[in-house]
């Protein structure tokens, strides 16, 4: 079965994504918990091919594991002290973590004999370091193909503890896998380096994990000690220990990527929870190397693209700490404008796949030059004018299995080279994603916005809800246009009052509106509205005086037509300036100026909360009868409008705010 995708360019992304839980983590916690004894339940769990592999091999030893996908939650069941099962065939599959962190698991069942089988690709893959080690502490294996490799027989009788060497060069899976099974040793372990380890930052992973389930181990660098967990059942508790698994940062990567390849802003939700995946670290290496700029929403990061700079020298980047992410970063190397020299990267040779040697095939149809050297690539790229010529038709991208590779040089593929939204890259074996994240796909295609559309979002509310400063920030933010309607109504109601017009006079407001001079001029991303060709100061429009007057302005239907017409051509004045979108806020803006708007919000707040933040600004301000007459004059009044997403802001911060509101603006 070998089905291929067509990948379809778009321009500008405008999209809120939240990625799968990690695989790292889910697979390390899943063992932590059988290891920790007692009731764990794992929240935001991954469900992929690897993680499920491992839960069927923890099933297969004896392990209560269940599942629940909808939920994305793992509750693990197990009777501290030994392996239910000492008998059981499991297959790893191709599931690294599995073949590494099952193998030294099953070293402690005292007794034990057990097959490990896997599927072909992970024949290949190493296991000796970690072989030698649990030999040296008396387990006894028997290989079923080729020395030191999968499949195995394992005759197992416990880990003596003690000091044990590890060469994990080829993979720090192995001592991750040694570690956490040390914990069930008779006696403390001191695990000893040889031959250095790679990816650090996933044994910093381990550790703190295994902290975080009351485990201890300590480093110097080169070597660490583990002590045995405390020996017995430990108490039926009513609740499970929980756990809660991060976001997979690598997953974070493509979409982190995104917004550099078709322009735009795309959003990760919960990213701030990554904190034991060194792959996090990514986004830094596209802010450092000019292609993204980054802003941290309350824990949702939003990543935005940049024009990129044009660099004479090479660049090279080592992603020995992050090597997961190299692919996301390689397979874009062929839009930037810049040669670029990726370093620290020999161990994934032994991946999924040979990854060095299979990026390098897979560039080389899109690149001038691709060399490969033992752990690097070095890439330069086409011109872009070249690189037209070569895409003339789509081009196939060769997957080789590796999840790695399709969703990376899918993220590649959605920029738009030629200008009119055709492909030009067509993936294989897209299927081969769901071992980490099975509706990548899906995800992606959501990210398409209509691009040449001007976006509108009305945020309409009360007085003193919040509206200004949280659709200023988020203006900021998404560098949309903002415009605060509020000044619009106080700035002609100063007018009026300056020109001696009481608002029960309509005939007077009437004829005196006809006069009024009013236009727009860019204060930064703000559209303000002058009269007479000036922008009339706050400490006139904000003061008692104009509190107190500007609701009954508000209320006459010919000053509400008057603004009507205005307020309406800010889409236009945004547009001309350049901006792809503006945030308006103000009592009637989802309701009678914007109907349609692409977003509408209404914040909300209670009556105690509102005074306080305006006492907090120092201004007298009659807020509830403002409110009773903005909300029962007949024209246009103060309404939820049908459709917009409500938000009480009463009991949140306005970071709490800011970050709802991005997240319900790139969401639809
Ligand atoms: O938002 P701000 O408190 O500055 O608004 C001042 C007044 O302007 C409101 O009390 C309301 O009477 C009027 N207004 C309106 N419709 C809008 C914006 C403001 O009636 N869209």
């Amino acid at each position: 079965m070998n089905s291929e995708i067509s990948i379809k360019p778009f321009r500008e992304c405008r999209a809120s994504v939240t990625p799968p839980g990690s695989k790292s983590v889910t697979n390390r916690a899943m063992v932590l918990a059988a290891l920790a004894g007692g009731h764990t339940l794992l929240e935001g769990a991954l469900f992929s091919r690897d993680t499920l592999i491992m839960a069927e091999c923890l099933q297969k030893l004896g392990y209560m594991v269940k599942l629940d996908e909808n939920e994305r939650t793992v509750e693990i069941d197990s009777a501290f002290g030994c392996i239910p099962n000492s008998e059981a065939e499991i297959n790893v599959g191709n599931a690294g973590t599995a073949a590494r962190f099952i193998t030294a698991l099953v070293a402690l069942r005292k007794g034990g004999r057990y097959l490990l089988n896997s599927d072909d690709a992970m024949y290949a893959r190493p296991i000796k370091g970690l072989v030698d080690a649990l030999k040296s502490q008396g387990a006894e294996f028997e290989f079923l193909g080729e020395e030191n490799r999968f499949p195995f027989r394992i005759k197992t009788s416990g880990l003596r503890g003690g000091e044990v060497s590890i060469d994990a060069g080829e993979s720090s899976q192995m001592l991750s896998g040694l570690l956490m099974a040390s914990v069930g040793a008779s006696s403390p372990m001191t695990v000893k380096l040889s031959g250095g380890t790679v990816s650090k930052p996933f044994v910093s992973m381990t550790m703190s994990m295994m902290e975080h389930f009351g485990f201890k181990c300590e480093t110097d660098g080169t070597s660490y000690k583990v002590a045995p967990r405390k020996a017995g059942i430990p108490p039926m508790s009513p609740s499970p220990r929980v756990y809660r698994i991060e976001p997979d940062a690598t997953a974070a990567s493509y979409f982190a990527t995104l917004p550099a390849v078709v322009s735009g802003v795309c959003q990760i939700k919960n990213f701030g929870e990554c904190v034991l995946q060194g792959d996090s670290a990514y986004i830094e290496v596209l802010k450092s190397l000019g292609l993204a700029d980054a802003e941290n929403m309350d824990g949702n990061i939003l990543v935005f693209s940049k024009d990129f700079p044009v660099r004479p020298e090479t660049v090279e980047v080592d992603f020995n700490d992050i090597s997961d992410t190299f692919l996301t970063l390689a397979a874009v190397s062929m839009l930037l404008p810049f040669n670029l020299r990726i370093t620290g990267i020999g161990h994934t040779r032994r991946q999924e796949t040979d990854r060095v040697a299979a990026v390098a095939r897979e560039l080389r149809k899109f690149c001038e030059t691709v060399e490969e050297g033992d752990g690097e690539l070095f890439i330069a790229p086409y011109t872009r004018g070249e690189l037209l010529k070569k895409a003339k038709a789509e081009t196939l991208v060769h997957t080789y299995g590796d999840h790695r590779i399709a969703m990376s040089f899918a993220i590649a593929g959605c920029a738009d080279i030629r200008g009119d939204g055709s492909s030009w890259i067509r993936i294989e074996d897209p299927e081969c994603v769901s071992k980490t994240w099975g509706e990548f796909f899906e995800v992606l295609y959501t990210a398409r916005k209509d691009s040449k559309k001007f976006r509108i979002v009305a945020v309409d509310g009360g007085a003193a809800v919040g509206k200004s400063s949280v659709s200023r920030e988020c203006s900021r933010i998404l560098r949309y246009m903002h415009v605060d309607t509020g000044s619009h109504y106080r700035t002609v109601a100063y007018g009026l009052l300056e020109n001696g017009v009481d608002a029960s006079d309509k005939a007077a407001v009437a004829s005196a509106l006809s006069k009024l001079k009013i236009g727009a001029m860019l204060d930064g991303n703000s559209a303000k509205i002058t009269l007479s060709g000036n922008v009339v100061p706050d400490s006139e429009i904000r003061n008692e005086r104009i509190n107190m007057k500007v609701a009954e302005f508000a209320a006459i239907a010919e000053v509400r037509e008057f603004l009507k017409s205005y307020q309406r051509s800010m889409a236009d004045f945004g547009r001309s300036n350049g901006f792809e979108g503006m945030i308006m806020e103000g009592r009637d803006i989802g309701s009678v100026i914007f109907p349609d708007a692409d977003t509408r919000i209404f914040l909300d707040a209670d009556e105690a909360t509102r005074a306080a933040r305006r006492a907090k600004e120092g201004i007298s301000d009659s807020i509830k009868k403002r409110d009773e007459l903005d909300r029962t004059r007949k024209t246009a009044p103060l309404v939820c409008p049908d459709g917009a997403e409500l938000i009480d802001t009463s009991n949140m911060t306005k970071s709490e705010v800011v970050r709802k509101t991005l997240s319900i603006i790139l969401e639809s």
